[in-house]
């Protein structure tokens, strides 16, 4: 197959394919921290979003008011970068309503999402970059690459002068990525509110070939956020408030559920329970 043929509806139906395919999207005995969550499923089918490499938008992202100076563009990936695609998978409605009733740490289905379910979008990512290959696509994945790496004050970035001891980041961003590409905008607690919410976890992947961008259905970056402050209540660290959200906090909290459930991870309290989790404030 050549590359003419590789449009919009054919990547599409090939998405729905790997994602009915690919393995590691349900609890296994093996893996379950209880017998509850065995056999649960942890995502439903994604939602996609196509954006162009050149959309302008990634070169503001390198402004330290936005990410910083060490975002990768598209074309710093890869320099034949024509068109980045966005991912969400939303948690089923198993995983969410998991975590509903928490206050003050992760449900295990919650926690099994976060790291079973990220491994999962790593196959599924690689499954589908092989795909893009057999058709003769070139493609970089950034969460995959030698490349990606947090921003850790002292440790890396260190030509950048504005690094400090608080900043908290990485070279390429899911969310900023997924804003380009037409699916969402940020909410206070820096989520990006989906059609389908905000309770799910993200990937991208960049190709060397042109498709048409989708067009973004929004002009603010909060647009979705109904700014109902009900993320605020709900972080058990306190790293949210009217202003938005102290990454640094949040990822002291982080680090203490680390230790609680290794080898395990995660919260998401600020993404369950509130208006945001499933929809669009205000929409059905
Ligand atoms: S809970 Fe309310 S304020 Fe917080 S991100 Fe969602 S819509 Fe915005
Ligand atoms: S901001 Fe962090 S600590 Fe607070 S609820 Fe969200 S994930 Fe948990």
């Amino acid at each position: 197959m050549q590359k003419e043929i590789t449009h919009k509806q054919l990547i599409r139906e090939n998405m729905k394919r790997i994602f009915e395919q690919c393995p590691g999207n349900r609890i296994s005995e093996k893996d379950a921290i209880c017998p509850e969550v065995i056999g649960v499923d942890l995502f439903e089918a994604p939602l996609v979003g196509f954006g162009s490499a050149y959309d302008s938008l990634f070169e503001q992202y390198k402004d330290e008011k936005v990410i910083g100076p060490w975002f990768m563009t598209p074309m710093k990936w890869m320099p034949d970068a024509k068109t980045v695609i966005s991912l969400f998978f939303p948690f089923t409605e198993v995983v969410k309503k998991s975590n509903r009733n928490c206050v003050d740490g992760p449900s295990p289905a919650w926690l099994h999402g976060r790291v079973e379910g990220q491994n999962y979008l790593a196959t599924y990512i690689r499954r589908l970059q092989e795909w893009f290959s057999v058709q003769g696509v070139k493609s970089c994945v950034p969460i995959l690459d030698t490349r990606y790496q947090k921003v850790v004050a002292g440790n890396n970035m260190t030509e950048y002068f504005c690094v400090s001891e608080t900043t908290f980041g990485c070279n390429w961003s899911e969310r900023h990525a997924a804003y380009v590409c037409g699916l969402g905008t940020f909410g206070l607690s820096k989520g990006l509110i989906t059609e389908k919410g905000m309770a799910g976890r993200f990937v991208s992947i960049i190709i060397d070939t042109e498709i048409e961008a989708d067009a973004r259905q929004y002009s603010g970056i909060y647009d979705y956020c109904s700014q109902c402050g009900a993320c605020v209540r709900r972080c058990p660290a306190g790293a949210i408030s009217a202003q938005g959200k102290n990454h640094n906090i949040c990822n002291e909290w982080l680090k203490k559920m680390g230790e609680l459930h290794a080898p395990r991870y995660g919260c998401g309290l600020c993404q369950t329970r509130v208006p945001c989790e499933s929809r669009i404030p205000g929409r059905k």
